[in-house]
């Protein structure tokens, strides 16, 4: 009311993360309405198989999250009650809420402080003889140290399902991460890499694992059983276990495998947005960054810096007043007040993760970024914490 005519506009808050949904993806999606199935059908098998070849896994099994991959992931490994499962507190909560569905116990082992990807060191100690199964998380895309996880994995007999939320893209070593262990689980949600809307997918080299996948995901409902009754006349289907109400559909599928054509163009946007901002806060004493390992790719799915002097939520706030939407990733999954009650897990379990946790915002990151944007955010972050 009082603001002066001459006052320059305020500039509208940056986003965090802006989805880009362009006009094929539209396409794809009417498409698929227009094509008279709607459910688990030709798109989402199409989809699997594009998912499959791009991750170097010879299986995929589409559903309805990350988080229902991961669930149905440990099903399938027959991980239940008494058995433990190690996995990292830096992620996001589902991947540990999955242990406890399944009636496992999540144990949690230390990150590293370069990374904030699992310290093979930590889990090496954190082994019992009730533990069944490694659940590494590619923190911010980053591959973890695949080679020692699956080592620990093969001297004591463990089972490895790897988080793939953040890790569409990323490689070790040259090497596809997709048929790593024995079940990848991916996430299409609306921010990560590339989105199907909400969506995930399981990918495995193990035809075995793939089929009992299936019937996890639909019921536990067998769609050969009908084989038993005979070739003629109607198809029956048995029931083989209870099971989940976890299937893809065709809609997803169609916006997932349209905007699977541009997950290379994006990544190397996203590499571009990167280098830039390593740049510009590398002189910062006060900012701490992540590391990359020379041999891996990792998928720059979200950049994380970490505020080594100025309280993290002071830093958030002050640079969210300069406009720039950020968020947190992550905030150690064994304080969350659940898993203090139901587990009793105390400040003092994982050190590392703990400082960590206090310390860490996340800029934005997408493609749709333009470098206008970009200087934008920098220069809020070398204001705050230069
Ligand atoms: C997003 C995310 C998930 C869950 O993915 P949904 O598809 O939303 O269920 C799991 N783990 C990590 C590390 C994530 O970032």
């Amino acid at each position: 009311m009082t603001e002066s005519a001459t006052a320059a506009p305020p500039v509208p808050m940056l986003k965090f993360h802006s989805a880009w949904i362009d006009d094929d993806d539209c396409r794809a999606v009417v498409d698929a309405l227009k094509s008279g199935w709607i459910t688990t059908g030709p798109r989402t098998a199409e989809f699997e198989k594009a998912v499959a070849d791009y991750v170097g896994a010879k299986f995929a099994v589409g559903v309805t999250s990350c988080t229902a991959a991961l669930h149905i992931a440990l099903l399938a490994l027959d991980i239940g009650p008494g058995d433990e499962v190690i996995t990292s507190p830096i992620t996001f909560v589902s991947t540990v809420n999955v242990i406890h569905h399944a009636g496992a116990k999540p144990v949690f082992a230390d990150v590293q402080e370069d990374t904030l990807n699992l310290d093979p060191a930590s889990v090496a100690k954190k082994i019992t003889k009730r533990t069944r199964a490694i659940l590494p998380v590619h923190f911010a895309g980053h591959p973890c140290e695949m080679d020692e996880i699956l080592k620990l994995a093969k001297k004591h007999r463990l089972r490895v399902v790897q988080d793939c939320a953040h890790s569409l893209e990323a490689q070790l070593g040259g090497r596809k991460m997709g048929a790593m262990g024995d079940i990848a689980c991916y996430s299409f949600y609306a921010t990560k890499n590339i989105t199907s809307g909400e969506g995930g997918m399981l990918t495995t080299d193990s035809e075995k694992i793939a089929q009992r996948l299936r019937i996890l995901r639909l019921h536990g409902m067998s769609r050969d059983a009908w084989k038993r009754y005979g070739d003629q006349g109607y198809k029956h289907w048995d029931v083989l276990e209870a099971g989940w109400k976890y299937n893809m559909f065709d809609l997803q599928a169609a916006l997932g495998l349209s905007q699977l054509k541009k997950v290379d163009a994006w990544w190397e946007r996203r590499r571009e947005l990167v280098a830039k901002y390593d740049e510009a806060f590398r002189d910062l004493a006060n900012v701490k960054l992540l590391r990359v390992r020379p041999d891996a790719k990792t998928a720059y799915h979200i950049y994380v810096i970490q505020s080594l002097k100025k309280k993290r939520d002071e830093a958030l706030n002050g640079i969210q007043a300069r406009g720039v939407g950020l968020g947190v990733h992550f905030r150690p999954v064994h304080l969350m007040s659940f898993y203090r009650k139901r587990y009793g897990f105390k400040k003092g379990l994982c050190p590392k993760a703990e400082a960590a946790g206090d310390r860490v915002l996340t800029l934005p990151l997408y493609p749709k970024m333009t470098d206008e944007e970009q200087q934008r955010v920098i220069q809020a972050v070398r204001e705050e914490l230069g």
